[in-house]
């Protein structure tokens, strides 16, 4: 078991660097779209405050490759985190690193908070660099990483600097990772996956380490082309690839040997091409003929996949089960949505697309645990230890038995 904050001691007038998330989606004008990350984190943030911590809060924001672009400034962050809290003494600080930030450090209050610039302005950071990850560390006495959506990237503010400070998970990422592992281990059953989505090169170590502990898998979306040509089915102009084909066919076989049921698509919602302007037609067989491009599942489809949600004592859904940003082939992802939402097992649904519907629908709060890191949270179903969170100190660090007395090493034959 990996330290949360609570294990932390004494927090009282410490500087504590805490590694957050607040990579938001912006808008055309450059505004915050949606504030839930930054959300996701005040539980984390308050307490650390309650316990009259002083907080350098630290993120990256989208992917300004190692520059200073202005159009990525986390300072429209600063003035959203100042609208949350306000009770709280926010302050910006344009640098990320050096003297100057240093001095800003020391002089915080208890009770205050210091937002650094987006820390992937310095290319040091994505390359994990040593020497930058002194210069963070020299910005706090406590690290804390909170930043789940991250926690797959071996980055100087994500792994670096915990191996320099005294450190803990923040409270989403506890919840996150410890959410996620107990299901892998401790799942009710039946145990069903759903994933979707289009990437397959993604997801299918995912397929792989999930068919060890699953009951049903259950595959839809753009992914499911690839395994269906696996089995032989023509599959039209839906999206396929066809280096997969072939590990696909692999994962197949290995599933069925291990008895557990892969469940994919018997009939499809198809277009003549890929554009929300085509009307629909149903294929009711697997097949997909030359012309026509599966873009959603079809009715029966969509009535098997919910049997075995509904039987599910615990599920993980990720991904979408068709091109759910046109109108006419949303249902499928829609009608799983709901279906996720209304078992009475344990649910835990990932992916920013799955996550999109869910929010969109209404259903949050019918659903167990909705994770905040797409790339992370797949990371973890693929069973890898991720470098954020393996980087930080167990509960119960191992202290050795005393080492017995050595034995007065006896003097040689008589001499
Ligand atoms: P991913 O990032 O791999 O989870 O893929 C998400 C994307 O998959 C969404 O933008 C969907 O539009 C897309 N998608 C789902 N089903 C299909 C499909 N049948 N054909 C093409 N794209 C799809």
């Amino acid at each position: 078991m990996k330290k949360t904050i609570e294990d932390l001691e004494d927090l009282s007038g410490k500087r504590v660097f805490v590694r957050v998330d607040f990579n938001v989606p912006l808008d055309e004008d450059g505004n915050i779209a949606d504030t839930t990350r930054i959300e996701k984190s005040l539980p984390t943030i308050k307490y650390l405050l309650s316990q009259g911590a002083r907080l350098v809060l630290c993120s990256h924001l989208g992917r300004p490759n190692g520059e200073k672009k202005s159009n990525l400034s986390l300072l429209p962050v600063a003035k959203e985190l100042m609208n949350m809290l306000p009770l709280t003494k926010i302050k910006f600080s344009f640098q990320s690193v050096g003297e100057k930030v240093e001095q800003a450090t020391h002089e915080l209050k208890n009770g205050e908070i210091l937002l650094l610039e987006n820390i992937r302005f310095h290319k040091e950071e994505e390359k994990n660099d040593p020497l930058f990850a002194k210069k963070l560390a020299k910005l706090a006495d406590v690290y804390v990483n909170d930043a789940f959506g991250a926690a797959h990237r071996k980055h100087a503010s994500t792994a670096g600097i915990a191996r320099l400070l005294p450190n803990a998970m923040g409270y989403l990422m506890g919840k996150e990772v410890n959410t996620i592992l107990n299901v892998l281990e401790n799942a009710k059953r039946p145990f069903v996956a759903v994933l979707g989505g289009a990437k397959v090169a993604d997801k299918i170590y995912v397929v792989l380490n999930m068919l060890k502990r699953v009951d049903v898998m259950i595959i839809g979306g753009g992914m499911a082309y690839t395994f269906l040509a696996a089995k032989g089915y023509s599959v039209g102009g839906s999206l396929i690839e066809e280096d997969k084909i072939e590990l696909a066919r692999d994962i197949l076989e290995e599933a069925e040997r291990s008895n557990i049921p892969v469940i994919l698509p018997v009939d499809h919602k198809c277009g003549t091409s890929f554009s929300g302007a085509v009307k629909e037609q149903i294929i009711h067989k697997p097949d997909i003929p030359e012309h026509l491009i599966g873009m959603d599942l079809g009715p029966k489809t969509i009535k098997i996949f919910k049997k075995y949600i509904r039987r599910a004592k615990t599920i993980i859904w990720n991904g979408p089960m068709g091109v759910f940003e046109f109108d006419n082939f949303s249902e499928g992802t829609e009608e799983i949505a709901k279906a996720v939402a209304k078992t009475k097992g344990v649910s835990i649904v990932g992916g920013g697309d799955s996550v999109a519907s869910i929010r969109l629908l209404n259903l949050e709060e019918q659903i167990t645990h909705i994770s905040t890191g797409g790339g992370a949270s797949i990371k973890l179903l693929e069973g890898e230890l991720l470098p954020g969170i393996e980087v930080i100190e167990n509960k119960n660090k191992f202290i050795p038995a005393k080492a017995p007395e050595k034995k007065k090493k006896e003097n040689k034959k008589n001499n």
